[in-house]
């Protein structure tokens, strides 16, 4: 989609700091982060929000779950257990959906929110 932003990253034609890219996803550092990690991963196809995805991007939704796992892993944010089995670290994942989820860019994206190491 021509005029999106986040197209637009996807097609390297504005700049970001890319963190993750394969064939079908994207990640990238949130301009305006909440929190020291603040990663934004997106489909590199468009799709504007999770109310347009059908059965046909399953496999595409999974990949991303398992991909926010893995960078949040990377970026020191793994949820772990410390000697006494008291859980630390984690992340929040958030996916924000139109004008009631405070949705701003309509190019679905997840974002992967933590405090880092
Ligand atoms: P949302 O409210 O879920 O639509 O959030 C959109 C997010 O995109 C916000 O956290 C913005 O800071 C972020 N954002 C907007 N433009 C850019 C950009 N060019 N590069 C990186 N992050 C961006
Ligand atoms: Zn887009």
């Amino acid at each position: 989609m021509t005029d999106c932003i986040f197209c637009k990253i996807v097609a390297k034609q504005i700049p970001s700091s890319i963190v993750y890219e394969d064939d079908d996803l994207l990640a990238f550092k949130d301009i305006r982060p909440h929190a020291p990690v603040h990663l934004l991963l997106i489909p590199k196809q468009h799709i504007s929000h999770l109310s347009e995805v059908e059965p046909s991007h399953q496999a595409l939704l999974g990949k991303m779950l398992l991909t926010a796992s893995k960078l949040a892993k990377e970026f020191g944010c793994a949820v772990r257990q410390d000697a006494d089995g008291n859980y630390r670290g984690g992340y929040k994942t958030l996916i924000n959906s139109g004008p009631d989820g405070g949705q701003e860019v309509y190019h679905l994206h997840m974002h992967i929110i933590g405090q880092g190491e």
